[in-house]
């Protein structure tokens, strides 16, 4: 199964052995690939919605995979007791968090959770963290000019988070690579082109100068 650089990099995040739910799974190409490869002993595909549903039930019993078994139910609120692992990616921000918390009594046998958000990323990191879990591993990848994070929470307590780990990711930052200047020089050419507009409001101005400082401190 070949999967997208988003999705590889969220497998390669999924620990040896582990039993995986990929809540709103769609297409299910994830956990194919995943038990394809055998890096999972068993996988559970949870969606809401009738059409992903169906793709997903087609797509893992056209490839004949008996350990991955598709689930109807909503985010983690019917969790089988034996998952380990929580992946959910392709999703907003606000929505994984919602996932997460509406039923933050089914996480009492993960150990580890795989998000890619699509935006509202701090928010993610906060609600996790304030959940039980730690920022173990982070990666940004650069897929169709999209600028995506995925984060890897395992159980545990780490290092405490400054606001500046949960807005741009402690290891991300730390690390610094090419790709996370190249994301946040964008950004601070997009501000400079705003500012460059005559007749700014002053507080708008003021805000996105702002902005453009923390970005330069952060590079
Ligand atoms: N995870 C895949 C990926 O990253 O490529 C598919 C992402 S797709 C954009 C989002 C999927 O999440 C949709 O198929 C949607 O039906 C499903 N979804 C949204 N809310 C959900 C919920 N509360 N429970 C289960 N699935 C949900």
């Amino acid at each position: 199964m070949k999967l997208s650089k988003r999705l590889s990099a969220i497998k390669e995040m999924v620990p040896q052995g582990s039993v995986v739910a990929d809540v709103g799974s769609d297409h299910g190409k994830l956990l194919i690939s995943l038990s394809q490869d055998k890096i999972i002993l068993k996988g559970y595909g949870i969606e809401n919605k009738k059409a992903p549903f169906n793709r997903l039930s087609k797509a893992i019993s056209d490839e004949g995979l008996l350990e991955v078994t598709p689930l109807f139910s909503d985010g983690i609120s019917e969790l089988p007791s034996d998952v380990n692992t929580v992946v959910i990616a392709g999703m907003g921000g606000f929505l994984i968090v919602d996932i997460l918390k509406s039923h933050s009594e089914s996480l009492k046998n993960v150990k580890t959770i795989i998000v890619d958000a699509h935006n509202s990323v701090d928010k993610v990191r906060e609600a996790i963290v304030s959940l039980g879990y730690f920022i173990k591993d982070e990666k940004m990848i650069l897929e169709d000019d999209i600028y995506y994070e995925i984060i890897r929470f395992d159980i545990g307590r780490g290092e405490p988070l400054d606001e500046l780990d949960i807005s741009f990711g402690p290891i991300l930052r730390k690390e610094k690579s090419p790709m996370f200047v190249q994301k946040y020089q964008n950004e601070i050419f997009e501000l400079n082109n705003l500012l460059s507009i005559d007749n700014l409001p002053e507080n708008r101005r003021n805000e996105l100068e702002a902005q453009k400082e923390r970005l330069e401190a952060l590079l």
